[in-house]
Protein backbone atom coordinates (compact mmCIF):
# COMPACT_ATOMS: atom_id res chain seq x y z
CA UNK A 1 0.00 0.00 0.00
CA UNK A 2 2.63 2.42 0.66
CA UNK A 3 4.84 1.35 -2.09
CA UNK A 4 1.73 2.29 -4.38
CA UNK A 5 1.66 5.48 -2.52
CA UNK A 6 5.37 6.28 -3.33
CA UNK A 7 4.49 5.56 -6.98
CA UNK A 8 1.51 7.51 -7.05
CA UNK A 9 3.13 10.65 -6.37
CA UNK A 10 5.97 10.26 -8.73
CA UNK A 11 3.25 9.77 -11.12
CA UNK A 12 1.61 12.94 -10.35
CA UNK A 13 4.85 14.83 -10.31
CA UNK A 14 5.33 13.78 -13.61
CA UNK A 15 2.13 15.03 -14.89
CA UNK A 16 3.61 18.40 -14.94
CA UNK A 17 5.52 17.26 -18.12
CA UNK A 18 3.15 15.32 -19.42
CA UNK A 19 2.25 15.39 -22.76
CA UNK A 20 -1.17 13.82 -24.71
CA UNK A 21 0.39 11.87 -26.78
CA UNK A 22 0.17 8.37 -28.45
CA UNK A 23 3.44 6.53 -27.74
CA UNK A 24 4.57 6.50 -31.21
CA UNK A 25 8.71 7.37 -31.32
CA UNK A 26 10.23 9.63 -34.16
CA UNK A 27 13.74 7.70 -33.93
CA UNK A 28 14.48 6.48 -37.56
CA UNK A 29 12.81 2.54 -38.51
CA UNK A 30 15.23 -0.21 -37.80
CA UNK A 31 13.13 -3.07 -37.56
CA UNK A 32 13.89 -5.84 -35.28
CA UNK A 33 17.59 -7.42 -35.59
CA UNK A 34 18.25 -10.97 -36.53
CA UNK A 35 16.08 -13.21 -34.43
CA UNK A 36 18.28 -15.02 -32.27
CA UNK A 37 17.38 -18.74 -31.08
CA UNK A 38 16.37 -19.02 -27.62
CA UNK A 39 15.31 -22.38 -25.03
CA UNK A 40 11.82 -22.63 -25.95
CA UNK A 41 11.42 -25.10 -23.19
CA UNK A 42 8.30 -24.30 -20.97
CA UNK A 43 8.44 -22.15 -17.92
CA UNK A 44 5.82 -21.64 -15.20
CA UNK A 45 3.71 -18.92 -16.12
CA UNK A 46 1.95 -16.57 -13.19
CA UNK A 47 -2.01 -16.88 -13.72
CA UNK A 48 -4.18 -13.64 -12.88
CA UNK A 49 -6.86 -14.05 -9.90
CA UNK A 50 -9.86 -13.31 -11.44
CA UNK A 51 -12.66 -11.66 -8.79
CA UNK A 52 -14.93 -8.93 -8.50
CA UNK A 53 -12.94 -5.92 -6.42
CA UNK A 54 -15.02 -3.74 -3.99
CA UNK A 55 -12.59 -0.87 -3.77
CA UNK A 56 -15.10 1.23 -1.39
CA UNK A 57 -16.96 4.25 -1.80
CA UNK A 58 -19.44 2.33 -3.53
CA UNK A 59 -17.02 1.72 -6.56
CA UNK A 60 -16.37 -1.70 -7.77
CA UNK A 61 -13.48 -3.32 -10.44
CA UNK A 62 -13.98 -7.13 -12.09
CA UNK A 63 -11.64 -9.07 -14.47
CA UNK A 64 -13.84 -11.58 -14.43
CA UNK A 65 -14.18 -12.52 -18.06
CA UNK A 66 -11.29 -13.64 -20.55
CA UNK A 67 -8.56 -11.97 -22.47
CA UNK A 68 -6.47 -9.16 -21.11
CA UNK A 69 -5.28 -9.24 -17.04
CA UNK A 70 -5.81 -6.98 -14.34
CA UNK A 71 -3.46 -8.27 -11.51
CA UNK A 72 -4.49 -5.25 -8.61
CA UNK A 73 -6.11 -2.56 -7.98
CA UNK A 74 -6.75 0.18 -5.53
CA UNK A 75 -8.12 3.36 -4.58
CA UNK A 76 -5.17 5.39 -3.84
CA UNK A 77 -7.45 8.55 -2.42
CA UNK A 78 -11.26 9.18 -2.37
CA UNK A 79 -11.03 10.04 -6.61
CA UNK A 80 -7.71 8.23 -7.98
CA UNK A 81 -7.50 4.27 -8.72
CA UNK A 82 -4.67 2.80 -9.42
CA UNK A 83 -4.47 -0.66 -11.46
CA UNK A 84 -1.70 -2.86 -12.13
CA UNK A 85 -1.15 -5.38 -14.90
CA UNK A 86 1.73 -7.70 -15.06
CA UNK A 87 2.77 -10.44 -17.47
CA UNK A 88 2.87 -14.08 -17.38
CA UNK A 89 6.56 -14.30 -16.86
CA UNK A 90 9.73 -12.51 -17.81
CA UNK A 91 11.51 -11.52 -19.75
CA UNK A 92 9.31 -10.29 -22.10
CA UNK A 93 9.03 -7.33 -24.49
CA UNK A 94 6.94 -3.87 -23.42
CA UNK A 95 3.04 -5.21 -24.51
CA UNK A 96 1.16 -4.52 -21.08
CA UNK A 97 -2.41 -5.74 -22.07
CA UNK A 98 -4.63 -4.66 -19.39
CA UNK A 99 -8.86 -4.63 -19.33
CA UNK A 100 -10.94 -4.35 -16.67
CA UNK A 101 -14.76 -3.37 -15.76
CA UNK A 102 -15.68 -0.56 -13.57
CA UNK A 103 -18.45 0.71 -11.93
CA UNK A 104 -19.98 2.28 -9.30
CA UNK A 105 -23.47 3.16 -6.90
CA UNK A 106 -23.46 6.51 -7.71
CA UNK A 107 -22.33 8.28 -10.47
CA UNK A 108 -19.24 10.18 -10.31
CA UNK A 109 -16.07 11.30 -12.10
CA UNK A 110 -12.71 9.25 -10.87
CA UNK A 111 -9.04 9.52 -12.28
CA UNK A 112 -7.68 6.07 -13.17
CA UNK A 113 -3.90 5.42 -13.53
CA UNK A 114 -2.87 2.70 -15.53
CA UNK A 115 0.89 1.06 -13.90
CA UNK A 116 2.93 -1.18 -14.47
CA UNK A 117 5.98 -2.96 -13.26
CA UNK A 118 9.07 -1.03 -13.03
CA UNK A 119 10.98 -0.82 -16.43
CA UNK A 120 7.98 -1.72 -18.65
CA UNK A 121 6.06 1.32 -19.92
CA UNK A 122 2.52 2.52 -21.46
CA UNK A 123 2.21 0.93 -24.41
CA UNK A 124 -1.74 0.72 -25.54
CA UNK A 125 -4.24 3.87 -26.55
CA UNK A 126 -7.18 2.96 -24.01
CA UNK A 127 -10.66 2.58 -25.47
CA UNK A 128 -13.93 1.97 -23.18
CA UNK A 129 -17.03 0.38 -24.07
CA UNK A 130 -20.44 -0.44 -22.74
CA UNK A 131 -20.35 -3.71 -23.61
CA UNK A 132 -17.46 -5.44 -23.71
CA UNK A 133 -17.64 -6.01 -27.77
CA UNK A 134 -17.81 -2.34 -29.40
CA UNK A 135 -14.95 -0.14 -27.94
CA UNK A 136 -14.56 3.51 -29.07
CA UNK A 137 -10.74 5.76 -28.29
CA UNK A 138 -10.34 7.68 -24.99
CA UNK A 139 -10.29 10.93 -25.94
CA UNK A 140 -6.64 12.39 -25.95
CA UNK A 141 -7.94 15.30 -23.65
CA UNK A 142 -8.38 12.74 -20.79
CA UNK A 143 -5.79 10.82 -21.21
CA UNK A 144 -2.35 11.91 -19.85
CA UNK A 145 0.61 9.79 -20.56
CA UNK A 146 3.29 10.39 -17.98
CA UNK A 147 7.11 10.70 -18.75
CA UNK A 148 10.52 10.53 -17.54
CA UNK A 149 13.80 10.86 -19.16
CA UNK A 150 15.80 7.30 -17.35
CA UNK A 151 19.70 7.40 -18.62
CA UNK A 152 18.48 9.56 -21.45
CA UNK A 153 15.98 7.65 -22.72
CA UNK A 154 12.02 8.18 -22.35
CA UNK A 155 10.25 6.06 -20.50
CA UNK A 156 6.12 6.37 -20.05
CA UNK A 157 5.77 4.56 -16.88
CA UNK A 158 1.83 5.23 -16.69
CA UNK A 159 -0.81 6.19 -18.23
CA UNK A 160 -3.88 8.60 -16.33
CA UNK A 161 -7.37 8.96 -17.60
CA UNK A 162 -10.10 10.84 -16.13
CA UNK A 163 -13.16 8.99 -16.49
CA UNK A 164 -17.00 9.06 -15.44
CA UNK A 165 -18.46 6.25 -13.52
CA UNK A 166 -22.04 4.98 -12.47
CA UNK A 167 -24.10 2.26 -12.14
CA UNK A 168 -23.76 1.20 -15.75
CA UNK A 169 -20.82 -1.12 -16.52
CA UNK A 170 -17.67 0.43 -18.54
CA UNK A 171 -15.02 -1.40 -19.36
CA UNK A 172 -11.60 0.22 -19.82
CA UNK A 173 -9.31 -1.99 -22.33
CA UNK A 174 -5.84 -1.70 -23.79
CA UNK A 175 -7.26 -3.08 -27.49
CA UNK A 176 -10.55 -4.42 -28.65
CA UNK A 177 -11.45 -7.47 -26.49
CA UNK A 178 -11.12 -10.77 -29.14
CA UNK A 179 -11.20 -13.61 -27.65
CA UNK A 180 -11.52 -17.39 -28.21
CA UNK A 181 -15.39 -17.07 -28.01
CA UNK A 182 -15.91 -14.05 -30.55
CA UNK A 183 -13.08 -16.06 -32.96
CA UNK A 184 -15.11 -19.22 -32.62
CA UNK A 185 -18.57 -17.52 -33.46
CA UNK A 186 -16.79 -15.54 -36.82
CA UNK A 187 -15.50 -19.43 -37.99
CA UNK A 188 -19.07 -20.40 -37.19
CA UNK A 189 -20.61 -18.11 -39.67
CA UNK A 190 -17.76 -18.46 -42.38
CA UNK A 191 -17.72 -22.26 -41.98
CA UNK A 192 -21.58 -21.90 -42.99
CA UNK A 193 -20.54 -21.41 -46.82
CA UNK A 194 -20.29 -24.61 -49.03
CA UNK A 195 -16.68 -24.21 -49.74
CA UNK A 196 -15.27 -23.86 -46.02
CA UNK A 197 -14.83 -26.28 -43.16
CA UNK A 198 -14.15 -26.02 -40.13
CA UNK A 199 -11.75 -28.60 -37.76
CA UNK A 200 -9.82 -28.76 -34.47
CA UNK A 201 -6.11 -29.29 -35.77
CA UNK A 202 -4.91 -30.46 -31.87
CA UNK A 203 -4.79 -28.75 -28.88
CA UNK A 204 -3.15 -26.03 -26.58
CA UNK A 205 -1.24 -26.84 -23.51
CA UNK A 206 -4.34 -26.03 -21.42
CA UNK A 207 -6.40 -28.36 -24.12
CA UNK A 208 -8.45 -25.20 -25.97
CA UNK A 209 -8.86 -26.31 -29.36
CA UNK A 210 -6.32 -25.21 -32.01
CA UNK A 211 -9.27 -24.48 -34.74
CA UNK A 212 -8.05 -24.53 -38.58
CA UNK A 213 -10.20 -23.14 -41.62
CA UNK A 214 -10.35 -25.16 -44.72
CA UNK A 215 -10.87 -22.56 -47.61
CA UNK A 216 -11.35 -23.70 -51.36
CA UNK A 217 -12.58 -26.83 -53.61
CA UNK A 218 -8.86 -27.30 -54.76
CA UNK A 219 -7.28 -30.73 -54.30
CA UNK A 220 -4.52 -29.60 -51.77
CA UNK A 221 -1.69 -29.80 -54.84
CA UNK A 222 -2.03 -26.05 -54.53
CA UNK A 223 -2.12 -24.71 -50.71
CA UNK A 224 -1.51 -21.24 -49.33
CA UNK A 225 -1.49 -20.95 -45.33
CA UNK A 226 -2.38 -18.35 -43.06
CA UNK A 227 -1.38 -17.78 -39.17
CA UNK A 228 -2.87 -14.69 -36.65
CA UNK A 229 -2.43 -14.59 -32.97
CA UNK A 230 0.82 -15.95 -31.55
CA UNK A 231 1.18 -13.01 -29.48
CA UNK A 232 -1.97 -12.49 -27.73
CA UNK A 233 -2.53 -8.87 -27.67
CA UNK A 234 -1.79 -7.75 -31.52
CA UNK A 235 -5.63 -7.78 -32.17
CA UNK A 236 -4.74 -5.41 -35.24
CA UNK A 237 -3.01 -8.01 -36.78
CA UNK A 238 -5.64 -10.35 -36.46
CA UNK A 239 -8.49 -7.74 -37.94
CA UNK A 240 -6.03 -7.16 -41.19
CA UNK A 241 -6.21 -11.34 -41.20
CA UNK A 242 -9.85 -11.47 -40.77
CA UNK A 243 -10.35 -8.84 -43.80
CA UNK A 244 -7.77 -11.31 -45.42
CA UNK A 245 -9.75 -14.05 -44.72
CA UNK A 246 -13.49 -12.46 -45.74
CA UNK A 247 -11.77 -11.58 -49.51
CA UNK A 248 -10.73 -15.24 -50.20
CA UNK A 249 -14.10 -16.67 -48.97
CA UNK A 250 -16.11 -13.89 -51.01
CA UNK A 251 -18.15 -13.70 -54.33
CA UNK A 252 -15.87 -11.84 -56.37
CA UNK A 253 -14.56 -13.42 -60.04
CA UNK A 254 -11.03 -13.54 -58.68
CA UNK A 255 -11.77 -15.53 -55.19
CA UNK A 256 -14.09 -17.79 -56.88
CA UNK A 257 -11.40 -18.79 -59.68
CA UNK A 258 -8.83 -19.15 -56.92
CA UNK A 259 -10.55 -21.50 -54.47
CA UNK A 260 -10.82 -23.95 -57.61
CA UNK A 261 -6.70 -24.21 -57.52
CA UNK A 262 -5.65 -23.08 -54.58
CA UNK A 263 -6.87 -24.07 -51.01
CA UNK A 264 -6.03 -21.99 -48.12
CA UNK A 265 -6.07 -23.10 -44.77
CA UNK A 266 -5.74 -20.47 -41.86
CA UNK A 267 -5.22 -20.87 -38.09
CA UNK A 268 -6.77 -17.87 -36.66
CA UNK A 269 -5.82 -18.18 -33.04
CA UNK A 270 -2.75 -20.03 -32.66
CA UNK A 271 -2.20 -19.08 -29.10
CA UNK A 272 -5.84 -19.61 -27.47
CA UNK A 273 -4.48 -19.82 -23.58
CA UNK A 274 -2.60 -16.44 -24.02
CA UNK A 275 -5.57 -14.87 -25.71
CA UNK A 276 -7.97 -16.03 -23.30
CA UNK A 277 -5.86 -15.52 -20.08
CA UNK A 278 -4.62 -12.03 -20.86
CA UNK A 279 -1.20 -12.96 -21.25
CA UNK A 280 1.22 -10.21 -23.11
CA UNK A 281 3.37 -12.38 -25.18
CA UNK A 282 3.74 -16.10 -24.11
CA UNK A 283 2.05 -19.07 -24.73
CA UNK A 284 0.65 -21.18 -21.37
CA UNK A 285 4.48 -22.80 -21.37
CA UNK A 286 5.66 -19.51 -20.52
CA UNK A 287 7.30 -19.28 -23.93
CA UNK A 288 7.11 -17.07 -27.08
CA UNK A 289 5.79 -19.52 -29.58
CA UNK A 290 7.19 -17.50 -32.59
CA UNK A 291 10.77 -18.32 -31.07
CA UNK A 292 9.71 -22.27 -31.38
CA UNK A 293 9.45 -23.34 -34.81
CA UNK A 294 13.08 -25.12 -34.70
CA UNK A 295 12.71 -27.31 -31.52
CA UNK A 296 9.00 -27.50 -31.11
CA UNK A 297 8.78 -27.59 -27.68
CA UNK A 298 5.35 -26.27 -27.72
CA UNK A 299 2.10 -27.80 -28.35
CA UNK A 300 0.64 -25.04 -30.71
CA UNK A 301 3.64 -24.89 -32.84
CA UNK A 302 3.60 -29.18 -32.74
CA UNK A 303 0.17 -28.91 -34.01
CA UNK A 304 0.45 -26.53 -36.94
CA UNK A 305 3.67 -28.10 -37.98
CA UNK A 306 2.22 -31.56 -37.95
CA UNK A 307 -1.16 -30.61 -39.94
CA UNK A 308 0.98 -28.82 -42.70
CA UNK A 309 3.51 -31.73 -42.91
CA UNK A 310 0.42 -33.97 -43.81
CA UNK A 311 -1.48 -31.75 -45.96
CA UNK A 312 1.81 -31.86 -48.33
CA UNK A 313 2.33 -35.51 -48.02
CA UNK A 314 -0.97 -36.62 -48.65
CA UNK A 315 -2.26 -35.30 -52.12
CA UNK A 316 2.01 -34.31 -53.04
CA UNK A 317 1.19 -30.92 -52.46
CA UNK A 318 2.86 -27.35 -52.82
CA UNK A 319 2.70 -24.49 -50.08
CA UNK A 320 2.89 -21.54 -52.63
CA UNK A 321 2.62 -18.84 -49.79
CA UNK A 322 2.61 -18.37 -45.87
CA UNK A 323 1.53 -15.62 -44.28
CA UNK A 324 1.60 -14.33 -40.68
CA UNK A 325 -0.19 -11.61 -38.89
CA UNK A 326 0.89 -9.81 -35.64
CA UNK A 327 1.22 -6.11 -34.25
CA UNK A 328 3.52 -3.75 -33.51
CA UNK A 329 4.42 0.41 -33.37
CA UNK A 330 3.76 0.54 -36.96
CA UNK A 331 3.04 -1.32 -40.44
CA UNK A 332 5.79 -3.59 -41.52
CA UNK A 333 6.26 -6.52 -43.83
CA UNK A 334 9.04 -8.81 -42.66
CA UNK A 335 10.04 -10.76 -45.69
CA UNK A 336 12.45 -13.34 -46.43
CA UNK A 337 15.88 -12.86 -48.16
CA UNK A 338 14.82 -12.25 -51.89
CA UNK A 339 18.10 -13.82 -53.14
CA UNK A 340 16.34 -17.03 -51.33
CA UNK A 341 13.96 -18.83 -54.17
CA UNK A 342 11.34 -20.67 -53.32
CA UNK A 343 8.17 -21.92 -55.02
CA UNK A 344 7.25 -19.01 -56.63
CA UNK A 345 9.85 -16.69 -56.44
CA UNK A 346 9.21 -13.06 -56.50
CA UNK A 347 5.57 -13.57 -55.48
CA UNK A 348 5.94 -11.54 -51.53
CA UNK A 349 8.25 -8.44 -53.71
CA UNK A 350 5.05 -8.50 -56.43
CA UNK A 351 2.34 -8.48 -53.18
CA UNK A 352 3.97 -5.91 -51.44
CA UNK A 353 4.55 -3.35 -54.51
CA UNK A 354 1.19 -4.29 -56.30
CA UNK A 355 -0.75 -3.26 -52.64
CA UNK A 356 1.10 -0.23 -52.11
CA UNK A 357 -0.17 1.28 -55.55
CA UNK A 358 -3.81 0.76 -53.95
CA UNK A 359 -2.85 3.42 -51.06
CA UNK A 360 -1.42 6.94 -51.75
CA UNK A 361 1.63 8.11 -49.62
CA UNK A 362 1.42 4.70 -48.47
CA UNK A 363 4.97 3.37 -47.71
CA UNK A 364 5.21 0.71 -45.63
CA UNK A 365 8.77 -0.26 -44.19
CA UNK A 366 10.26 -3.54 -45.30
CA UNK A 367 12.89 -5.47 -43.92
CA UNK A 368 14.06 -9.06 -45.63
CA UNK A 369 15.63 -10.72 -42.95
CA UNK A 370 19.07 -12.20 -43.35
CA UNK A 371 18.99 -15.65 -45.60
CA UNK A 372 20.67 -18.11 -43.15
CA UNK A 373 18.34 -20.67 -43.23
CA UNK A 374 17.63 -20.37 -39.40
CA UNK A 375 14.24 -21.84 -38.49
CA UNK A 376 12.91 -19.76 -34.97
CA UNK A 377 10.24 -17.85 -36.51
CA UNK A 378 7.24 -19.38 -38.46
CA UNK A 379 7.98 -17.53 -41.54
CA UNK A 380 11.41 -19.07 -41.81
CA UNK A 381 10.13 -22.56 -40.83
CA UNK A 382 7.83 -22.67 -43.82
CA UNK A 383 10.11 -21.23 -46.46
CA UNK A 384 12.93 -23.21 -44.75
CA UNK A 385 10.59 -26.17 -44.71
CA UNK A 386 8.07 -26.12 -47.09
CA UNK A 387 9.30 -23.88 -49.69
CA UNK A 388 6.23 -21.30 -49.20
CA UNK A 389 6.82 -17.43 -50.34
CA UNK A 390 6.60 -15.91 -46.87
CA UNK A 391 5.53 -12.90 -45.21
CA UNK A 392 5.67 -11.49 -41.62
CA UNK A 393 2.51 -8.45 -41.66
CA UNK A 394 2.82 -6.15 -39.34
CA UNK A 395 0.28 -4.17 -39.17
CA UNK A 396 0.47 -0.87 -36.19
CA UNK A 397 -0.64 -0.78 -32.68
CA UNK A 398 -2.82 2.58 -33.45
CA UNK A 399 -3.53 1.96 -37.31
CA UNK A 400 -6.76 3.03 -37.80
CA UNK A 401 -9.27 0.24 -38.13
CA UNK A 402 -10.57 1.01 -41.23
CA UNK A 403 -7.01 0.93 -42.82
CA UNK A 404 -6.43 -2.18 -41.22
CA UNK A 405 -9.45 -3.60 -42.90
CA UNK A 406 -9.11 -2.10 -46.62
CA UNK A 407 -5.64 -3.19 -46.20
CA UNK A 408 -5.98 -7.20 -45.42
CA UNK A 409 -8.92 -6.88 -48.12
CA UNK A 410 -6.27 -5.42 -50.79
CA UNK A 411 -3.78 -7.60 -49.88
CA UNK A 412 -6.11 -10.23 -50.46
CA UNK A 413 -7.28 -9.50 -53.68
CA UNK A 414 -3.85 -8.85 -55.06
CA UNK A 415 -2.49 -12.30 -53.56
CA UNK A 416 -5.66 -14.06 -55.40
CA UNK A 417 -4.41 -11.83 -58.66
CA UNK A 418 -0.96 -12.95 -58.64
CA UNK A 419 -1.58 -16.12 -57.66
CA UNK A 420 -3.60 -17.52 -60.90
CA UNK A 421 -1.34 -15.48 -63.41
ZN1 LIG B 1 3.89 -10.55 -32.91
Amino acid sequence: MLNLKINHSLILLSLVLVVATSCKTNKQWEGQGEIQKVNTETVPVQRQYRDIFNLGNGIYASNEFDGARLNGIVMVNDTIISTLSTPENTPINTSPWYAFKLWSEEEQKVTLSLTYPENINHRYHPKISSDGINFVEIDSSELFIAKKTVEEKIKTPSATIRLSISPDTVWISAQELITTSDNKQWTNELSLKPFITKSKAGESREGKPIEVLRIGESDDKAMIFVLSRQHPPEVTGYLAMKAFIETISSNSEDAIAFRKKYNTYVFPLVNPDGVDNGHWRHNMGGIDLNRDWEDFNQPETRVIRDFANKKVKENNGKIYFFVDFHSTWQDIYYTIDPEQKGNMPGLVPALISETGKEFENYNPNVKPSPGTGKRVTSTSYFFYEHGAESLTYEIGDNTSREFVKKKGEVTAEKLMKLLLE
